[in-house]
């Protein structure tokens, strides 16, 4: 098993598609599903607040609730997501088992597992 290119050694590997039916597929826990866009939200709500507190009259009280809000939700599915870290990483493992074809993005070259 190697997760790196047999030609130039590069780690930026790529699955392919394989050509006989669906591969499996790494199940994506639902908290990781919610987790990334929140923090994405949390993160924009930050920086609104931080420019409106510089540049505006203080941070309005419906953004503040919005923060709070959106960390509680990063909080709660961070939580679920750290319980459910071992199964997922069980299942990527399972699929990059499964998976036999790779492609390299540094130079292209495709190979056989
Ligand atoms: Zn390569």
């Amino acid at each position: 098993m190697q997760y790196q290119c047999p030609k130039c050694q590069s780690r930026k590997v790529m699955p392919v598609a394989q050509a006989n039916g669906v591969a499996a597929r790494p199940m994506v826990p639902k908290s990781l599903v919610i987790l990334i866009p929140t923090i994405l939200v949390l993160l924009l709500l930050i920086i609104i607040c931080i420019v409106m507190s510089i540049f505006g009259s203080g941070v309005g009280q419906t953004l503040q609730i919005l923060t709070y809000a959106a960390a509680a939700v990063a909080v709660v599915s961070g939580i679920m997501f750290w319980r459910d870290l071992p199964d997922f990483k069980i299942s990527m493992q399972a699929f990059m088992q499964s998976q036999k074809k790779w492609k390299c993005r540094e130079c292209n070259h495709e190979w056989e597992n």
